[in-house]
């Protein structure tokens, strides 16, 4: 499993995350950030598990990210 982490206020809209990893982002039209689709919020960080499967996308979709707020970790 991996644990996929968003500082969404930091966001900036630019839709990277959306268009590498479809699985686990949508970009939201209210406010034009991405949405870690099914992830909690704790004091600003938006937080899900996800699969293995789910690492490589998520993986370049960290390293794309142009305001570094999205982190990727294998937990198991
Ligand atoms: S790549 Fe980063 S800044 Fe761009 S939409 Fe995704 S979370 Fe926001």
């Amino acid at each position: 499993m991996i644990r996929i982490t968003q500082q969404r206020i930091k966001c900036i809209g630019c839709g990277n995350c959306e268009e590498v990893a479809q699985n686990n982002w949508r970009m939201n039209n209210s406010d034009g950030k991405a949405d870690l689709i099914g992830a909690k919020e704790n004091k600003g960080f938006y937080t899900v598990i996800s699969s293995n499967d789910d690492y490589e996308p998520n993986f370049e979709a960290q390293n794309i990210c142009p305001v570094r707020i999205i982190k990727v970790e294998k937990i198991q």
